[in-house]
């Protein structure tokens, strides 16, 4: 193994309101404009690095402007935020009807006959013992031996979720498994809302209609159509799409991934959920697009994201209440349309955006809710260190920029590596040719048989996704040499028996609840030492 790294982020450990001393002096108080989840995660995130040194933070949210109401499933890194704040699953998730993720199936997005369907698994300590087997097997099937190197057959997760079983194994198996979660994206804020209050944060209401910005270009204060004028040091767009402070007032232009990612519009609507709660989120490809379904202790959550360059709203509807059997369902679909990119810079002058203000990469694979812990958690970095001068914020855009396009890049390679050829849509992701230079390099790399972890490490790629993930989806999708070239392996080749790798698969199972039973009675967080989790 080349490299490797932990995939939790340890430092993130709740730590009590105090004063942090590397707060200037200048910063006394914090506007966030927009209440949907990057306003009160940001609330939740600057609230516990800021308040204890007597920095007032204000939410400010209109009345009339929901949230977008959708963004129901996370990484594992929200596993992160939740400890890092101190709040315990059994006291978050029941009241926004949440459940275990174990990671996503994608599922027909590949036409090769035994890929038409793979899971990216969140990693598990016990992945270490099977990574080695896994990437030795991808080597050896791209070079022609034919060999078992598809990802399902390899991680627990893939197991745990075939099974409806819950990643959080009994307390006496030592090995902790990574993983996110599945929520109702509305009943999130709310909690979010009454915590943040409940630990200081001030909470408005207020249409804003104008930004007043001060003789050096600074935003000065918002003017509300209510009537109020609020001033503040620093000023955190969380507006959405609309983006009212950074894009709007401040005019930071906007780098468009259209070219690079077609999809523009969605369609989300409910379901009625029964039997078992599964633990995974599925990504199906669709004719135009791709739904998600995902599951809460209350309903699924469904939704379909297309191009309206290839098919109408009218149209997306109609297949997305077909394929859920809802066709003559009166349950209202919401339409939504997506703006895919990012600015160029996430925090200029005296203010940041976080969320759908600083940009949005689709969707798939439910990246977004990161990005908005990532940014709001890097911020809070630079002002503990006193830093908020030009060279902060220089850097800080670099970082936050580097992880938009290593992001985006993994999320064009499920478009780019389809083999779909049933409509225009999937011909033209395939053809696509607007692929970034690392993607190229790393795909050349790929379908030449090398290993591709070094140029990972060494390029902005891989602050998107670990190697791990790349391995995954990059075989997950088949691409490899069709099979009717492939060759009988070496003894070499063939020296890993996969009965060995289900016997050790279908054993650490046992361990694992079925997800209903755990949803039943969420225990506390574990005190014992669970061994670290390793990705390569
Ligand atoms: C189709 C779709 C599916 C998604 N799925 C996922 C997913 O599975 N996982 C994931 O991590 N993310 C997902 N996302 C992204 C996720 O939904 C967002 O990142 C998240 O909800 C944060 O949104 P936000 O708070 O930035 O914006 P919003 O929820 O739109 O909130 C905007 C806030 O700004 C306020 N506002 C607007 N105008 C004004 C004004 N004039 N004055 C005062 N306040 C104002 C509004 O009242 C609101 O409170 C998805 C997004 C889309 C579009």
């Amino acid at each position: 193994m080349a490299q490797t790294a932990t995939l939790f982020n340890q430092s993130t450990r709740f730590q009590p309101l105090a004063p942090r001393p590397g707060v200037p002096p200048t910063l006394k108080k914090v506007l966030i404009v927009g209440g949907g989840s990057a306003g009160w995660m940001s609330a939740m995130i600057l609230g516990q690095a800021l308040l204890g040194s007597g920095v007032e933070i204000t939410v400010l949210e209109s009345p009339s402007v929901g949230i977008i109401g959708v963004g129901e499933g996370s990484t594992p890194w929200l596993r992160g935020f939740f400890e890092g704040l101190g709040i315990p699953e059994s006291e978050w998730m029941p009241p926004c009807n949440a459940t275990y993720k174990c990671g996503i199936t994608f599922e027909g997005w590949s036409r090769k006959p035994g890929y038409e369907r793979y899971f990216h698994p969140f990693a598990s300590m016990l992945d270490n013992l099977t990574m080695t087997q896994f990437v030795h097997n991808v080597h050896a099937r791209i070079n022609g031996a034919d060999v078992p190197a598809h990802p399902n057959r390899f991680f627990v997760a893939a197991r745990l979720a075939e099974q409806c079983l819950a990643p959080k194994p009994a307390y006496q198996f030592p090995f902790d498994v990574w993983y996110g979660y599945h929520f109702d994206s509305v009943l999130l804020g709310q909690f979010l809302q009454k915590k943040a209050v409940e630990r200081g944060v001030r909470h408005l209401q207020g249409h804003v209609t104008d930004v007043q910005l001060n003789e050096r270009g600074d935003i000065a204060s918002v003017r509300t159509q209510e009537g109020q004028t609020i001033a503040a040091d620093f000023f955190v767009d969380c507006t959405g799409f609309a983006s009212l402070l950074l894009q709007k007032a401040l005019a930071t232009p906007f780098v468009s991934y259209a070219e690079n990612l077609f999809n523009d519009a969605a369609i989300a609507m409910p379901s009625p959920i029964s039997g078992e709660i599964p633990s995974q989120t599925v990504s199906y490809a669709m004719r135009h697009g791709w739904r998600w379904q995902i599951p809460l202790t209350s309903r699924y959550g469904n939704g379909y994201v297309y191009s309206t360059a290839f098919c109408s709203p009218d149209e997306a509807e109609r297949e997305l209440r077909e394929t859920l059997g809802l066709l003559d369902d009166p349950t209202p679909a919401r339409h939504l349309k997506m703006r895919i990119g990012r600015v160029t810079e996430h925090w200029r002058r005296n203010c940041l955006a976080v969320g759908l203000s600083q940009g949005f990469i689709e969707p798939l694979e439910a990246t977004a809710l990161l990005f908005i812990q990532r940014t709001a958690e890097r911020f809070v970095g630079y002002v503990e260190q006193g830093r908020m001068d030009d060279s902060a914020r220089a850097e800080f855009n670099q970082q936050v920029n580097g992880h938009f396009e290593g992001t985006r890049d993994y999320i064009v390679t499920h478009y780019k590596t389809n083999s779909r050829t049933d409509t225009e849509y999937w011909r033209a992701n395939a053809a696509n040719m607007h692929l970034s230079d690392d993607l190229k390099r790393l795909l050349t790399l790929w379908l030449h048989g090398r290993k591709i972890a070094p140029e990972i490490d060494k390029q902005a790629i891989g602050r998107g996704y670990p190697v791990f993930s790349w391995y995954c989806l990059l075989a997950g999708m088949g691409l490899f040499p069709e099979a009717q070239d492939l060759r009988a392996p070496t003894a070499d080749e063939a020296r890993f028996s996969l009965d060995e790798i289900d016997n050790l698969i279908a054993r650490s199972a046992l361990n694992f609840p079925k997800h209903h039973t755990l949803l039943a009675d969420i225990p506390p967080p574990r005190t014992d030492k669970a061994l670290q989790i390793y990705f390569w």
